[in-house]
C-alpha cells in the first residue's frame, strides 16, 4: 500500500481542485473517482439505459471497460480504450453518475479499480466513500464540505467559464438533490468517516484549504 490522502464531500466543495493541488505539491497522484461513476454513466446513456432498469446496468456493467491511465500527469479516463475526460462533466452525466453508482455491482468493479491504484502508488483521492470504504486504513482523511448556495455558485461559475448555458437554481437544486441520493444510499453512503477531519470550505479561499490539508498530511502521514 502506497500512502494516501483520502478527502471525501459533496457535489461542489471543491474536491477536484484541492486534490489537484495537493498531490502536485507532494508529488502523490491525483485519483478522481467520480470520474470513473461519470464514464459508467456515459456507457449507460449511450446504450440507452434507464436509470431505473437494475438488471441493463447490471450487464452493462460486466461489459464496460474502463480503465485510467495518465497523461502528463493528469488523470484519463478510458471508456472502451476512447479518453472520455472531455465528454463526462455535463450535468446529465453527472446526474446518470449519481443514479448508477448506487448500484452494487457498478461500486464493487470500481472500488476495486481504485484500490489496485492506491495500492501501487502514493495518492490523493477523492470521491465520497474513499476514507469509509476504499482505503478504510488511510492515515489522513478529509471531509470537504461548504453549503449549497455556494457549492452552486462555484459550479455555475465553472460552467459559465466553458460558456456552458447553465441556469443557477436548477444547479442548486440539482446539488440537493444528489447530495440527499449519494446520502441515503443503501450501498456505501456518503459521511464523514469518524477519523476524518471536517474542512468546510463555505469561507474559505482555495489556498487556505490547500494549506489546512497539506498540514494535515504533514501530520499524519
Ligand atoms: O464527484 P462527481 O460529481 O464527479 O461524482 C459523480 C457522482 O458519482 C456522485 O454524485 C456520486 O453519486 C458518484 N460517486 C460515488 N462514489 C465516489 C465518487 C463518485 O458514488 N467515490
Amino acid at each position: 500500500m502506497g500512502k494516501s490522502i483520502a478527502i471525501d464531500g459533496p457535489a461542489g466543495a471543491g474536491k477536484s481542485t484541492i486534490a489537484k493541488m495537493v498531490a502536485k505539491e507532494l508529488g502523490f497522484i491525483y485519483v478522481d473517482t467520480g470520474a470513473m461513476y461519470r464514464a459508467m454513466a456515459l456507457y449507460l446513456i449511450r446504450r440507452g439505459i434507464s436509470r431505473d432498469d437494475t438488471a441493463g446496468i447490471e450487464k452493462a456493467c460486466e461489459d464496460a471497460d474502463i480503465s485510467i491511465a495518465y497523461e502528463d500527469g493528469q488523470q484519463v479516463v478510458l471508456l472502451m480504450g476512447e479518453n472520455v475526460n472531455g465528454l463526462i462533466r455535463t450535468e446529465e452525466v453527472g446526474n446518470m453518475a449519481s443514479a448508477s453508482s448506487v448500484n452494487g455491482k457498478v461500486r464493487e468493479k470500481l472500488v476495486s479499480l481504485q484500490q489496485k491504484l492506491a495500492a501501487e502508488k502514493d495518492v490523493v483521492m477523492d470521491g465520497r466513500d474513499i476514507g469509509t470504504v476504499v482505503l478504510p486504513d488511510s492515515k489522513c482523511k478529509i471531509y470537504l464540505t461548504a453549503s449549497s448556495k455556494v457549492r452552486a455558485k462555484r459550479r455555475y461559475d465553472e460552467l459559465k467559464e466553458k460558456r456552458i448555458d447553465c441556469d443557477i437554481d436548477q444547479i442548486e437544486a440539482d446539488i440537493i438533490e444528489r447530495d440527499e441520493r449519494d446520502m441515503t444510499r443503501e450501498n456505501s453512503p456518503l459521511r464523514q468517516a469518524e477519523d476524518a477531519v471536517l474542512v468546510d470550505s463555505s469561507d474559505m479561499t482555495i489556498d487556505e484549504v490547500k494549506l489546512a490539508i497539506l498540514d494535515e498530511a504533514k501530520r499524519k502521514l
